[in-house]
């Protein structure tokens, strides 16, 4: 196991253990947590003797291998991740006007099938560990690309993996750590009620997203098949109740499918859900793969239904694809999983 997410003090034991002064855990902690570094090499106050040392008992990286795949227009850099299992994840750096996003996993692959989704075709794996989760972010600030916001809507459904990752935000936003504004972190979900209910019992109040994919229940259950055991009206009812408790705003993710849920009737529907939950609305065309049996909508669609949405004085905002060309767009993780699938 690496040492990334530990506290100090397990920290300072396990130097201790190793022989060292605890101090050296002090030293360690600031270079990985406040400088971005990674190696003990760059660890310049850190004696050769103790960084030769630190190298025996110790691993900071949660990763065996990190390879960068920049997108064409230079806006998105895709991570490939192997993981020390050898198991592959994806997460992806968003270039925003000052600062960077990173759309992280949670999981390797994932169980909950949404039928436009490329990581749902590729099947789930494992959940991914607490210091697997903040070393995404680690390697991207590593890089040199700071983050300053942080979306769990990269591989997996963050609310199947609740512990770890409230762990690795617990961690990640503490001022003794890497400081990240809590109000710079959102959690994505297909709408599980059961860890609805979870954050309403412990008082976690956070930026949520819930993807909608269509707003009526006989049509939704064909895109997502989650609807058979958590139905839209009852995710509602419970997203409404956690709403009503602090005063973050609900985003409702919708993925706009060609022959699916375009149509007046759908936007409509829609337009009734974000009103009840007083949530904005962030359309997405949908990022086609020839794996996926659909097809997005043209742009005369995705903006009829931006206005549509603003005339019900419904908030609006369409998400632009980015990096679509390296499969890092919203909905495309999990190439590297099917690459050799493919060849074979
Ligand atoms: S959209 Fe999210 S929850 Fe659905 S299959 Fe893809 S990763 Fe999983």
């Amino acid at each position: 196991m690496s040492i990334i997410g530990l506290s100090l003090e397990q920290l300072k034991n396990k130097i201790k253990d190793a022989g060292m002064q605890p101090f050296v855990a002090g030293q360690l902690w600031d270079w990985i947590y406040k400088k971005n570094k990674l190696t003990f090499e760059e660890m310049v106050n850190i004696s050769k003797q103790n960084q030769l040392k630190l190298k025996e008992v110790i691993e900071i990286s949660p990763f065996k291998a990190v390879e960068l795949l920049p997108s064409g227009e230079g806006r998105a850099i895709k991570l490939i991740i192997t993981l020390k299992d050898n198991k592959k994840i994806e997460s992806v750096i968003l270039k925003e006007r000052d600062y960077y996003t990173l759309c992280v996993s949670s999981q390797c692959g994932c169980p909950v099938d949404c039928k436009f989704c490329l990581t749902g075709i590729v099947g789930f794996t494992r959940n991914l560990e607490v210091d697997e989760i903040i070393g995404q972010v680690l390697v991207a600030n590593s890089l040199g690309y700071h983050i300053g916001n942080l979306v769990f809507m990269g591989m997996g459904e963050p609310m199947l993996n609740f512990d770890n990752v409230f762990e690795a935000i617990d961690f990640m936003t503490s001022l003794d750590t890497m400081g990240m504004s809590k109000r710079r972190v959102t959690v994505s979900t297909s709408g599980f009620i059961k860890n609805i209910q979870r954050l309403i019992d412990e008082k976690r109040y956070i930026n949520l997203a819930f993807s909608v994919g269509h707003a009526n229940p006989e049509k939704r259950v064909r895109l997502m098949p989650i609807e058979k055991k958590n139905p839209i009206m009852e995710v509602a009812t419970k997203l409404h109740e956690y709403q009503s408790l602090h005063n973050r705003k609900l985003t409702l993710e919708y993925t706009l499918i060609d022959g699916m849920n375009e149509d007046d009737q759908a936007i409509r529907e829609l337009a009734r859900l974000a009103k009840y939950l007083d949530a904005k609305v962030n359309l997405i065309n949908l990022n086609p793969h020839h794996k996926i049996p659909f097809k997005p909508v043209s742009t005369k669609v995705l903006h009829r239904a931006r206005v549509f949405l603003e005339r019900e004085k419904v908030p609006v905002t369409i998400r632009f694809r980015k990096g679509d060309d390296i499969s890092a767009a919203c909905g495309q993780l999990g190439e590297s999983h099917l690459a050799p699938k493919t060849a074979s």
